[in-house]
């Protein structure tokens, strides 16, 4: 982002004048820059998760695992979310992603960094304990050329700011563009993602470290999945991922 762009940006949205989901005017001591609707709205993930994926579970479901996590296995290790994906949730990815709102990201960020530290996975400034590197989930150069950023990036770097931990964009890469995913069945999915990443040089920055895979949304795995068995694959140690949102348990 240039210096232009951020000061233009808060112009437009003043920080903390206006609720970062619905737009209203609101009162600049709330979290996160939401309006307390907003914040009531969110569906933050306090309550029982999966303590695979990490998704809130579902109140029928009496598992300590998702519905999804016991119909397929994963290559990562566990993972994290903030909220469970609802009509806040898809406001703010929606805004970040497709309307340019990169003033967007550092709030999802915070929100990222508070969840992990209240769960005891990180802490403020202390570098790495559990993690070597944060590590964004990729785009196609084709796509990020296009939208001019790559949002899980933008979320890393206030992530990376607060904690100490370092990201980097040059561990794995796309090796080709993907179809939308949205609307594929999970097993459509994983076909889909297969083979889409490779390491971006020799092994060596892979080999023996421990990494957290970080992207905005986690609904059935595909993608995460398709970067941890890479890092797997090429020695990683622990290959966590945190999300600021989780698709729904839903239990069929
Ligand atoms: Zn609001
Ligand atoms: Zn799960």
């Amino acid at each position: 982002m240039t210096k232009l762009t951020d000061n233009l940006l808060d112009l437009v949205f003043p920080p903390g004048l206006y609720c970062s989901c619905c737009g209203k005017i609101t009162d600049s001591s709330m979290p996160y820059h939401l309006c307390s609707s907003c914040m009531d709205q969110i569906k933050w993930a306090t309550g029982r998760t999966c303590s695979k994926c990490g998704k809130p579970l579902s109140d029928t479901d009496p598992a300590d695992t998702c519905y999804s996590c016991r119909e397929h296995e994963h290559l990562y290790d566990r993972g994290y979310t903030c909220a469970e994906y609802g009509s806040c949730e898809r406001a703010l990815i929606f805004n970040l992603k497709y309307n340019g709102r990169t003033d967007i990201a550092p709030i999802l960020g915070e929100a990222i960094f508070d969840m992990l530290e209240a769960r005891g996975v990180i802490t403020a400034g202390a570098g790495g304990i559990r993690y070597d590197i944060i590590l964004p989930v990729p785009m196609s150069r084709a796509k990020q050329l296009a939208r001019g950023y790559n949002q899980a990036e933008l979320i890393a770097r206030e992530l990376s700011l607060r904690c100490g931990i370092p990201y980097s964009t040059r561990i794995i890469e796309r090796t080709r563009s993907t179809r939308a995913l949205r609307g594929l069945s999970p097993d459509e999915r994983r076909l889909e993602m297969t083979g889409a990443f490779a390491p971006c040089h020799d092994e060596s920055l892979i080999r023996g470290r421990s990494f957290l895979i970080l992207d905005d949304i986690y609904t059935t795995g595909a993608t995460i999945d398709a970067c941890a068995g890479v890092l797997k694959d090429s020695g990683a140690g622990v290959v966590d991922f945190v999300s600021f949102a989780s698709g729904a348990d839903v239990v069929k």
